[in-house]
């Protein structure tokens, strides 16, 4: 062997021109390290999934010709960390060059950076070749603008990919096309059928225990339906657009107690493990339009959030690291209640979205933007402690995007690099998008009384004690003009009950 190369578990790109052909000096190495399990406390089903999407990658490679070694988490001769493994192996292998893809977290760029400075190996790194841009790409285009306005980007990217566009004019004659989305859901169409393949993974859950990794949610080891392997993304992938694309744009911002994942494609684990890759996913719903199974507010809907969102996050990510995660603007110091942990709350909105959470690993994007995260603004949580349950939570939690949408979307920690207006609101707005008030507890109508909703009283006290920071922002709208229309008395009984509130959290 000349040559060790790392692929992480979050690089499983069968795509990737490393494996277009087979060659005897290089060796694959994977490894099932602490190092990683550890870094955050998980959801088991996403230790779980990428264990089990890492196994299935190895053998895969075997079956092609490559020769690999696979350190799985109970090996004896595993270090568990990512530097001390490759010096051992590059010593038993007698290797002289150490290659590996650019990874996508900064905490390990910096870790194979620093190693790549102090090793006697040879190193290279490689372009993971799964993004539509570089990861310069968001700063250099907004280089000289006050603002990083998603829109400016996303319009970039059709123009430079030609991906809904016509000529120059983009396609069906509008950028965007939100207007005719983001309806509730009225219970038709049904969500569809979930026939993702099941696996029974009860076997790896127990080494995964035995070898005392800590986790949290339901591992749900019998009937796990998370991708293992390129072949399977695809079919869901096919399956997304025939059943459930041509709904997406109508009820993307929906939420519903009976259903959990409705029109929503369930693919955002085998993105961002690089099993499929956004160019094959935007070009299947561009085709889908293009042969008119789709309306064209669906496609571009899904394709905005791919296209758009997902690269925009990742140029954020880059440009603002290493500070960017300890950003805290409003100094919100609280813990998060127990019930974060539990699901076991009396707001049936929180119940729902976090139990749904500790369930699937998954919980859809108003949910975690407008409920979960809409909360843990208005009650004044700490980012980084609802940076770290959202980072271990969800099983499409990689820092790169997860980070900007927590602590910069939904917590607004960063002053509004990535949000043009903190994303709160009282119980209206998920009235509005939900069954979830309809047998709650609270009562989504009152503000101050005992069983009123606690997002009312939460969100006008927010808006009130940061008075100085936001009353100059004009998408804030009409909340300082009715704020200030309020009596001093009301605004302190508002006050007295926000109070409450966030000093029993626990109990809510
Ligand atoms: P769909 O609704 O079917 O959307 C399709 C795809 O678009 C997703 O698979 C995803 O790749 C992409 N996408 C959609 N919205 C975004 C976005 N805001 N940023 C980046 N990509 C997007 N997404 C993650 O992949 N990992 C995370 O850790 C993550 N954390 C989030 C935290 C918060 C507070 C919020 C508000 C959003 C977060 N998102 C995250 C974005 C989004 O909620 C998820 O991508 C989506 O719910 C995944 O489910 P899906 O594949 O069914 O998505
Ligand atoms: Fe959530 Fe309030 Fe509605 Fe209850 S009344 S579901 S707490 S928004």
């Amino acid at each position: 062997t000349q040559t060790l190369r790392l692929i992480l578990g979050d690089q499983l790109n069968a795509q990737h021109s490393w494996f277009q052909h087979q060659q005897d000096d290089v060796l694959y190495v994977m490894m099932e390290v602490r190092q990683e399990t550890d870094y955050v406390l998980h959801h088991a089903q996403k230790i779980i999934v990428i264990f089990a999407a890492m196994r299935e990658f190895a053998r895969r490679l075997q079956i092609a010709g490559h020769r690999v070694h696979y350190l799985t988490i109970d090996d004896p001769d595993n270090l568990h960390a990512i530097p001390a493994n490759i010096e051992k192996l590059a010593a038993t292998y007698e290797a002289k060059e150490f290659q590996y893809q650019a990874p996508d977290e900064y905490r390990l760029d910096q870790q194979l950076h620093e190693f790549a400075q102090n090793t006697s190996l040879h190193c290279h790194m490689f372009d993971s070749e799964h993004f539509f841009t570089q990861r310069d790409e968001a700063a250099k285009i907004f280089d000289g603008r006050k603002k990083w306005l998603m829109e400016h980007f996303y319009r970039q990217m059709r123009v430079k990919h030609r991906i809904l566009m016509s000529d120059q004019e983009p396609a069906g004659g509008a950028w965007n096309f939100d207007h005719d989305n983001r309806k509730a859901w009225p219970g038709l169409p049904w969500e569809p059928e979930d026939f993702r393949p099941r696996h029974d993974h009860s076997a790896l859950w127990a080494t995964i225990q035995n070898a005392d990794v800590k986790s949290f949610g339901n591992p749900n080891v019998n009937a796990f339906a998370w991708p293992l392997h390129r072949d399977e993304a695809l079919q869901q992938l096919q399956a997304f657009i025939r059943l459930a694309l041509p709904h997406f744009g109508d009820f993307q911002d929906a939420m519903s107690s009976k259903a959990w994942r409705l029109f929503h494609s369930l693919l955002s684990f085998a993105l961002n493990v690089k099993m499929i890759s956004p160019r094959e996913v935007v070009e299947a719903v561009e085709a889908a339009w293009v042969r008119g199974d789709v309306p064209i507010a669906a496609a571009e809907g899904y394709i905005r959030q791919i296209l758009g969102w997902r690269e925009y996050v990742r140029g954020v990510y880059w440009h603002f690291m290493p500070d960017y995660a300890q950003e805290n603007v409003f100094d919100h110091q609280t813990e998060l209640p127990a019930w974060f942990w539990t699901g076991k709350t009396k707001m049936r909105c929180l119940a729902h979205s976090v139990g749904q959470s500790l369930e699937q690993a998954h919980a859809h994007h108003i949910q975690r933007l407008m409920v979960i995260g809409n909360f843990s603004l208005l009650a004044g949580l700490h980012p980084q402690r609802v940076h770290e349950w959202y980072l271990g939570v969800y099983i499409d939690a990689f820092e790169w995007v997860e980070l900007p949408n927590t602590l910069g979307m939904s917590q607004y920690a960063d002053g509004g690099v990535l949000a043009t207006k903190p994303y709160v609101s009282s119980a209206a707005y998920i009235d509005r998008m939900s069954d979830y008030c309809k047998g709650c507890h609270y009562d989504k109508k009152q503000r101050t009384t005992e069983n009123a909703c606690p997002f009312n009283a939460l969100y006008w006290d927010f808006f009130s004690r940061n008075e100085k920071q936001l009353s100059n922002n004009p998408r804030i709208g009409m909340v300082y003009p009715q704020l200030r229309k309020m009596s001093v008395e009301a605004r302190h009984d508002l006050s007295e009950r926000a109070n409450y509130l966030r000093e029993n959290l626990d109990e809510l």
